[in-house]
């Protein structure tokens, strides 16, 4: 590969498109004749109000984002959300949430110092290998919301039809999946993903908010973390994550001019999931750990039967040039992340690598 990279399957910070970071280098020392990079620029300059305001127009065109929905960008990763949600959306402190593996788990943890969390269904009697079936959940009348993490990043599974939250507002943690395949906001209340994992630098958070959830009756809650002050200053009341939203603006604008929006994006990352999910399939050795309606076309889990073997073949694909195939440790295995910026190339090498070592110990 150019410049002597190699296939990173890192579950994040993760890959991102090439002709995006050759960008971000020719504009390094003196973005667009501004003479100074991104980095070194006031947060109030026009220069940079272009940046942030294009931004915002490419992800509002590339995942046609109804005029009454708030793009903010806001520090403090996904996980400062799992906190800001509960604190800002609990108005009756009750919501519900859906149990399917690591993240959601932390989102639960961290919703419970709010308000009431009600856990209306758990895929953890399967070690979180499934999304249960949750078209006729026990929703408590005042329940403020029901929450979701839609691609379960450690343990790969995914939400392929959303919940009937009957009638509530849908809060969803896209970050492992954000912008991976088309989304129909209007479906949501609230979508959130960190950016490290399929958009950009980590430290920021993307937040899509319905214009009426957010509250103006919260003057106890500390400034930064209301949606309304984030809302009230374009994201920017305070100096905002610069760079990373720079960044991010590059890999909308690829997504919309060069990918040609995400129904194509949907369909690339359909055939490069099937690549390695036809291997694992088709294996003596491998085998996924998911079950196949709910598997994750960005987050691959799998493993070979034992832990001595997993670490054997993390070695072998290290050693063969590929990065950051170990599973996470709570769940150990292997795990191949396939975000929107790994080419099908690197799949189709990954396959070969596992082919030659399957072959090997045959
Ligand atoms: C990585 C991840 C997070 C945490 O993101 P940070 O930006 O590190 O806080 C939350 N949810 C999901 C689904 C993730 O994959």
């Amino acid at each position: 590969m150019k410049y002597g990279r190699i296939y990173n399957f890192s579950a994040g910070p993760s890959t991102l498109p090439e002709k995006v970071l050759e960008e971000v280098r020719d504009e390094m020392m003196n973005y667009r004749g501004s003479g100074m990079c991104v980095m070194e620029m006031s947060h109030r300059s026009p220069v940079y109000q272009k940046i942030i305001d294009d931004a915002e127009k490419d992800l509002r065109e590339l995942m046609s984002i109804p005029d009454n929905y708030k793009v903010l960008f806001i520090q403090g990763g996904a996980t400062l959300q799992f906190s800001m949600i509960p604190m800002n959306l609990m108005k009756n402190g009750k919501a519900v949430y859906i149990e399917t593996g690591a993240w959601s788990k932390k989102a639960i943890a961290e919703a419970k110092k709010v308000g009431e969390v009600i856990v209306a269904a758990s895929s953890k009697d399967k070690n979180y290998t499934y999304i249960p079936d949750c078209s006729d959940l026990d929703i408590p009348e005042d329940a403020d919301y029901v929450y979701i993490c839609e691609n379960e990043t450690i343990h790969g599974v995914t939400w392929n039809k959303l919940p009937n939250t009957k009638g509530k507002i849908l809060v969803s943690d896209q970050s492992s999946m954000f912008l991976s395949r088309p989304c129909n906001v209007a479906d949501y209340g609230l979508i959130y993903g960190g950016v490290q994992k399929n958009v950009g630098p980590a430290g920021l958070a993307v937040v899509i908010i319905r214009e009426d959830l957010i509250r103006d009756d919260l003057k106890d809650l500390p400034i930064y973390l209301q949606y309304k002050t984030h809302a009230d200053n374009g994201s920017m009341y305070n100096t905002p994550n610069c760079w990373a939203i720079y960044v991010c603006g590059k890999v909308f604008k690829y997504l919309k001019d060069d990918i040609g929006g995400l129904e194509n994006m949907n369909k690339i990352n359909i055939d490069k999931a099937k690549v390695m999910y036809d291997f694992l399939d088709s294996s003596k050795i491998f085998k996924g750990t998911v079950e196949k309606k709910d598997r994750s076309l960005m987050n691959i889990p799998f493993v070979t039967g034992t832990p001595e073997q997993d670490a054997e073949v993390v070695a072998y694909t290290k050693a063969a040039g590929f990065a950051n195939l170990k599973g996470h440790k709570s769940v150990g295995g292997l795990r191949a992340s396939i975000y929107n910026a790994m080419p099908k190339e690197g799949v189709e090498a990954l396959v070969d690598c596992l082919t030659k070592y399957e072959k090997e110990h045959a």
